[in-house]
């Protein structure tokens, strides 16, 4: 990953703000003229003014002699004034003594009179009456400038100073060859930079996984790492983790505070190696490679609609392009898309997925995924692919997900983190689906409960069923649209259409229980009729009938014949037709075929749950049900 990071740089250069820089507000500015020398002292008011300056990330602990870590030219007053804080004088005048050097070693490095003058007000007495008077504390952060309008951090000449002088002081004196980019220089022992992420920060050296591990812990010098690849690898980084549209929050810990569980918090950052627009392929895609990726991980919340995830039908566009004969084929082929998943821990980050794969295969491999996951939604007005966090949504308990608490984020469970990363290899890599998910997804399908009153509860609860039947959809159809994708574009194509909706060829009996048990309920639904039915068999009889068909259906088509035909016969024929031609056709190729199954196992309790949900969605479609935005 550290490699890929510094790969890229290129591609990032001109965003990329200053390296071992950072932001950080400062209380006053001292002032010098550049002509005499003379000085004046300036507040920035109550909230003072932020400024970006040459940082180091490393400084902690009690300063000591080998411990002092001064900052360039703007830093506390303890350090940059020697105004003593608790730890006493002795303390402020070794850390101011350790700024001073350090300006000096950039007024060696630079020549720069201006320099000359900030020194000599530094040592001058009437500075140091004039901070008594003032009352600047240890803690006050002290700016310096020469120029009214410019301060010294906007200076090339005095970053790359800076630069210098770190690199000085985190380097190893021997020299050995960088495991990135393989040149001889002297290895850091200390890295200045930390990777800052909800609050949690460390040095990309002491992340832990797999990918780091031959790069070493902490022991840099082990597995060496040169100054400049460890610089622009946390830059790189950091930029990722902050910009839009390079990262996606898959995950929040919404109980804050100390002793909880930050690795529920969870980060997506993922990029191309070069910049490469889908755009450049065909005109009507707006939008870059990294926003696609929100179809797959950005949460969704269900607001007024059940509204299909954004850039969804793009990214499924873009991966059905013939690429390969555009012109943008080469760049195509030797592009690369990276994905990275990173929570904070206590005092590290955890990187917890690593993916590269080609641009290439990224476009097949995420285009089967996305079709595979599929499905039409719950009023039969558009198919969609939900989002992972979605998904991992879906397999909370219904109580936790109408709770008062109305977090709609997932929080994944330790044992779901296989999921969660089977999913991303499936999705990036191609790998097969992960099947532990189809049985999660059955057991939270099976539980029904009476419908909310409120709109946006029921949305809720209807999204969810979405969200797990394209989960099962997924598991259950991604090898044979895999295999379709051999047989050509055309049977692909149809074989995608054939699956996300009704199939009303199906003729496996699971399927066809699930559709029965759909046209029971609308049955019911349409015998009702005018009223609405808030609670229907369904509720009570999902469980079994999808389970164990056999012991439940022939109580069910008898109570539906002799409570509700009948009714429905004499006040509306037509309906009454339309319900008994198909109760007729599916019953019947139920009992022709080998008649109700006596139980279902998980993958056919799966199918059943297929072919109820696309029913429902039929019925739904036809009474004018409608959940999606128009
Ligand atoms: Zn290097």
């Amino acid at each position: 990953m550290l490699s890929v990071l510094c790969e890229t740089a290129n591609r990032f250069k001109s965003q990329l703000p200053r390296r071992s820089y950072g932001k950080v507000t400062f209380n006053y500015v001292i002032e010098i003229s550049p002509d005499n020398g003379s000085f004046q002292i300036l507040p920035f008011g109550r909230t003072g003014i932020e400024l970006f300056v040459p940082l180091r990330g490393d400084r902690s602990g009690t300063p000591s002699d080998d411990n002092m870590k001064p900052y360039f030219l703007g830093d506390k007053a303890m350090y940059s004034l020697g105004v003593p804080d608790k730890g006493g004088e002795e303390r402020a005048s070794l850390v101011h003594k350790g700024f001073i050097k350090a300006l000096l070693s950039v007024y060696k490095q630079t020549r720069n009179k201006e320099l000359k003058h900030v020194y000599k007000v530094l040592k001058s007495k009437d500075l140091k009456s004039q901070v008594k008077a003032i009352g600047i504390r240890a803690g006050d952060w002290v700016a310096f400038r020469t120029d009214p309008k410019k301060y010294f951090y906007d200076d090339d000449g005095i970053a790359e100073a800076w630069e210098r002088y770190l690199r000085n002081q985190c380097v190893l004196s021997e020299e050995a060859e960088c495991c990135i980019c393989g040149k001889p220089d002297k290895i850091l022992k200390i890295l200045p930079w930390q990777i800052t992420l909800m609050g949690y920060s460390c040095p990309i050296s002491s992340f832990n996984a797999d990918s780091f591990e031959s790069y070493g812990q902490s022991q840099t010098a082990n597995s060496p790492i040169c100054f400049n690849c460890a610089g622009t690898a946390s830059h790189v980084l950091q930029y990722l983790i902050d910009t839009e549209p390079y990262y996606a929050v898959l995950s929040k810990d919404d109980a804050k505070g100390e002793g909880k569980t930050p690795l529920k918090n969870q980060r997506a950052i993922f990029w191309t190696k070069a910049d490469i627009g889908p755009g450049d392929l065909d005109k009507t895609i707006t939008v870059s490679f990294e926003e696609l990726q929100k179809a797959i991980l950005e949460p969704q919340s269900v607001e007024d609609y059940i509204p299909p995830p954004q850039h969804e039908e793009q990214l499924r566009r873009l991966c059905r392009l013939p690429w390969n004969t555009s012109n943008f084929a080469h760049e195509i082929k030797d592009n690369g898309f990276f994905l990275a998943i990173i929570s904070p821990n206590k005092s590290r980050l955890v990187l917890r997925e690593w993916l590269e794969v080609s641009l290439a295969s990224f476009m097949t491999n995420v285009g089967l995924y996305a079709d595979a996951l599929s499905i039409i939604s719950p009023d039969g007005q558009k198919t969609w692919s939900p989002p992972i966090p979605a998904i991992f949504e879906a397999l909370k308990p219904v109580k936790t997900l109408l709770g008062k608490k109305d977090d709609d984020i997932f929080l994944p469970e330790k044992q779901d983190s296989n999921i969660l990363r089977g999913l991303l290899r499936c999705c990036y890599t191609g790998a097969s689906p992960p099947a532990a998910l189809l049985e999660r997804a059955v057991l939270c399908f099976r539980v029904f409960e009476k419908e909310p009153d409120v709109r946006k509860q029921k949305l809720k609860l209807e999204g969810r069923r979405m969200a797990l039947v394209a989960a099962m959809k997924l598991i259950l159809f991604y090898p044979v649209l895999k295999e379709a994708k051999t047989k050509g574009e055309e049977i692909y194509g149809e074989e995608v259409r054939r699956m996300e909706q009704l199939d009303e060829k199906g003729g496996k009996a699971s399927y066809l229980c699930g559709r029965l048990l759909a046209l029971l309920e609308e049955i019911q639904h349409q015998h009702a009729l005018p009223k609405k039915l808030n609670a229907t068999l369904v509720d009570r009889f999902y469980g079994t009938a999808s389970t164990a068909p056999q012991s439940v259906f022939g109580t069910l088509l008898s109570m539906a014949t002799k409570a509700h035909m009948g009714k429905l016969r004499k006040e509306r024929f037509t309906k009454y037709e339309e319900m008994e031609m198909l109760l007729e056709d599916i019953s019947g190729r139920i009992l022709n075929g080998y008649g109700f199954p006596r139980i279902l196992n998980m993958r056919e309790q799966a199918e059943f749950a297929l072919g109820f949900y696309a029913q429902r969605a039929v019925f739904r479609k036809q009474r004018g049900e409608i959940m999606t935005k128009p």
